[in-house]
């Protein structure tokens, strides 16, 4: 057990977990910082080449531009090799792969108790704050046959589904998303949502077109009103509104139905959680929790989002309000020039 008694600890490297170490090291800080697993794990999942849909500025952090080398949207391997060169640039210390599985409040301070390779190890800090993020695991359906092989939450490299019969569950970015990059790649995609209509107003202008004439052309099958009843190696049965339940073959299936957040940390140090989404109450001027001297940070502020409105983008004022309330410390964060703006649509 080590002793030392750090002024902060920070739980999370993500975008904003890292503009925040940033922050501290340039303040001085004495802090911390903790990640389960690698920094950027949640983009680190994405499909290969999967693009942003946020402009490169709205995601660079700590004032460090993010070019692209075709002026485009970063894509997943441009961001993750950007946060790299910020943590090369500040030589953050990140314990990466230290997962937190524990903290306490004690009087004045907080004991957190995290789990090496080797061995389970106990910290101190005086400030704790938590940028988790807000999608930890997939939404499950709970139907027979979501753990079949076959069966993913995530859209893998989709060279995989060429010349493949792909059946993909879900109604919106995610999902939609999908549909376009299987279809690019020669899969005979089919598309399963459970509303009547599309969503239109939450799938991205730039996808919506493309999808439409695909699924009015016959060349995306789609059906509505739909739901998934269980999966077999070889088949999906859906239950349709207009008629017998429908048996989809498919190679692989894909469930894009969303994510939630693991709030088990936020719950254990007694951070309340509000509504539907278990959203951590955080007093927005401050970003301090209803447990004193715990924050939030990032998009762990918005629990599990079902209508997205906290993003990277919107989340880089965290860093200021964190700074100044924890520790005097008066920061322009230069991603701060794009806080102000609303999310792109
Ligand atoms: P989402 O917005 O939460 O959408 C989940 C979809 O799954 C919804 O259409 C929902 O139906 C459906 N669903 C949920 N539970 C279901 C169930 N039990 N049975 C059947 N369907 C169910 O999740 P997402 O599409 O993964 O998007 C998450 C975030 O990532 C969004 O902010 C999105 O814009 C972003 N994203 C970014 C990129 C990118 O940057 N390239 C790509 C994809 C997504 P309802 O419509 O009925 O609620």
């Amino acid at each position: 057990m080590s002793h030392h008694l750090y002024q902060a600890a920070i739980v999370g490297a993500g975008p904003i977990g890292i503009e925040l170490a940033v922050a501290m090291k340039q303040a001085g800080i004495d802090y911390i910082h903790f990640d389960a697993r690698q920094i950027g794990h949640t983009i680190s999942w994405y499909a290969p080449q999967t693009r942003f849909f946020s402009s490169n500025e709205r995601i660079a952090i700590a004032g460090i531009p993010l070019v692209t080398p075709d002026q485009q949207k970063a894509t997943r391997e441009q961001y993750l090799a950007y946060l790299r060169s910020v943590v090369e640039q500040f030589d953050l210390p990140i314990h990466t792969y230290e997962p937190v599985i524990d903290i306490e409040r004690q009087t004045d301070y907080f004991r957190l108790t995290t789990r090496t390779q080797a061995r389970e190890k106990t910290y101190q800090a005086g400030r704790l704050i938590l940028a988790t993020g807000g999608t930890d695991r997939p939404r499950m359906l709970g139907v027979e046959g979501e753990h079949l092989p076959h069966v993913s939450h995530y859209l893998a490299d989709p060279h995989q589904y060429f010349r493949k019969k792909v059946l993909i569950v879900g109604g919106k970015n995610s999902a939609v998303e999908a549909a376009l990059r299987c279809h690019h790649v020669g899969a005979r995609v089919t598309f399963c949502y459970r509303k009547p209509q599309l969503a239109e107003q939450s799938i991205k202008y730039w996808l919506l077109p493309e999808f439409k004439s695909l699924i009015k052309t016959g060349q995306i099958r789609a059906y509505l009103n739909s739901h998934v009843r269980r999966i077999t190696t070889t088949q999906t049965i859906l239950s349709v509104e207009t008629g017998p339940d429908l048996a989809v073959e498919a190679d692989f299936v894909l469930l894009m139905t969303g994510y939630e957040q693991d709030a088990t940390l936020l719950r254990r140090v007694g951070v309340k959680l509000e509504g539907p989404q278990q959203k951590p109450w955080y007093d927005s001027e401050t970003m301090q929790t209803n447990v004193n001297g715990l924050y939030v940070a990032g998009t762990a502020v918005g629990g599990t989002q079902d209508k997205y409105t906290v993003f990277i983008e919107n989340c880089h004022v965290h860093v200021q309000r964190i700074m100044k309330h924890a520790f005097g410390v008066d920061i322009t964060t230069p991603g701060l020039a794009t806080a102000s703006l609303s999310p792109e649509s």
